[in-house]
């Protein structure tokens, strides 16, 4: 519905405000009248602009009861979805699918990046079940589909495959090099199919606790190659929380001189990896990457499943734990949390500056807290949601 106006909401920077929406923007933004009626009462609670999910796995989510037995290793969580593949019902994955759209935008997650499974084994069914879902999500949550062969490209008629999914029109070529015993061969296909399709690069990258097997300098090499500065994204590159600081500068280089945007995933890169003796804590330092004019974005990955059991769509919940994980003690590193789930994927997926200022897309996240730090620090509800100056989410008692 439209909601026309947000009352007595907090905007860090600017006090209690009114806003007002107008064809899908932010209109205005004047001192709280009291007085005032209509829209929706934020009741002072704070403003923020709306969530993006740089990285999400719809097709497998809210399946962990399904997958059987698992161990929180990556290889056997890839073989368990693999097995399910073949005897859970498509409309048992579409209502996953379905619940996890609900999770997200009752989480203030306005966009989001899906990744849709290619292989062989079910052809293009997962492009067909996110058609569906590009209509039920409608005008609450936009979605951006990436093609995404998560078992490699060297299984028969996968490059014939994920050329198809382009074909269709998916917007973002995925990869995923590491489970392929040539990684460059693989980066090499997704690149040339990137190339004759015009469409951005999001690859799976790194994802070991082994720094000597990261293909960083591989995948800057190509986006440069191939003229594809800023159009580049990767994921989880675990391998960075496991390197010392000197290579960890060294690759920080190579992705900012690339414009190559990293996406941190905590919910899974906590469980499945970072097995070293002694214990690491296996997330990507996206603090440090900032510092060193990387964008960076936090996201969800998966939901409820034997990647991330313990998932459930809060982006806020994301960067609470990042937060966490990576020590950040001071007001401004919590700040570039909250960056890393607003602006910096909105970045990657390309889309315009949204948020509760005049002028900008009217996509904001109405949270339980009085301010943008305690929002970041105690991951609280949210009260509501609104896209396009349309609420698309509102928890009952506000
Ligand atoms: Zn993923």
């Amino acid at each position: 519905m439209m909601v026309g106006k947000l009352r007595q909401a907090r905007v860090p920077g600017k006090g209690i405000v009114d806003l007002s929406f107008e064809g899908g923007r932010v209109a205005a933004v004047e001192p709280a009248h009291s007085t005032a009626t209509g829209g929706l009462d934020a009741g002072g609670r704070v403003v923020l602009p709306a969530f993006v999910d740089a990285h999400v796995h719809l097709d497998k989510a809210y399946l962990l009861a399904e997958a059987g037995p698992v161990t929180a290793d990556l290889d056997d969580a890839i073989a368990a979805v693999a097995r399910m593949r073949a005897r859970v019902p498509g409309h048992t994955v579409a209502a996953g699918a379905r619940r996890a759209v609900d999770a997200l935008v009752a989480a203030g997650t306005t966009a989001a990046r899906a990744h849709v499974e290619i292989d062989p084994a079910i052809g293009l069914s997962m492009v067909e079940l996110h058609r569906d879902l590009v209509g039920y999500a409608g005008d609450r949550l936009r979605l951006q589909l990436s093609a995404f062969p998560q078992r490699g490209l060297e299984q028969g008629g996968m490059p014939q495959l994920l050329d198809a999914a382009l074909a269709e029109g998916l917007d973002v070529v995925g990869g995923c090099p590491y489970v392929d015993s040539d990684p460059a061969a693989h980066l090499d296909l997704v690149f040339a199919l990137a190339e004759r399709y015009g469409r951005p690069v999001d690859l799976h990258l790194d994802f070991t606790d082994d720094p000597s097997r990261s293909l960083i300098a591989l995948v800057a090499e190509r986006t440069l190659a191939h003229g594809m500065t800023g159009r580049v994204t990767v994921g989880h590159v675990t391998t960075l929380a496991a390197m010392g600081r000197d290579a960890q500068a060294r690759s920080f280089d190579l992705l900012a001189g690339a414009g190559i945007a990293l996406v941190v995933l905590p919910a899974t890169d906590l469980y499945l990896t970072g097995h070293g003796e002694p214990g690491s804590r296996s997330l990507a330092p996206i603090d440090r990457a900032a510092e060193a004019g990387v964008t960076v974005a936090i996201a969800n990955n998966n939901l409820h499943n034997p990647f991330s059991p313990y998932g459930n769509g809060s982006l806020l919940q994301a960067a609470w734990l990042a937060g966490i994980t990576r020590r950040l003690v001071t007001a401004p590193q919590r700040a570039g949390l909250l960056a890393a789930i607003t602006s910096g994927p909105a970045r990657i997926l390309g889309l315009p500056s949204h948020g509760p200022t005049v002028g900008l897309e009217a996509h904001l996240a109405v949270v339980d807290s009085v301010d943008s730090d305690g929002a970041i620090l105690q991951a609280p509800a949210v009260l509501a949601g609104v896209r396009a100056g349309r609420l698309v989410h509102r928890m009952t008692g506000l």
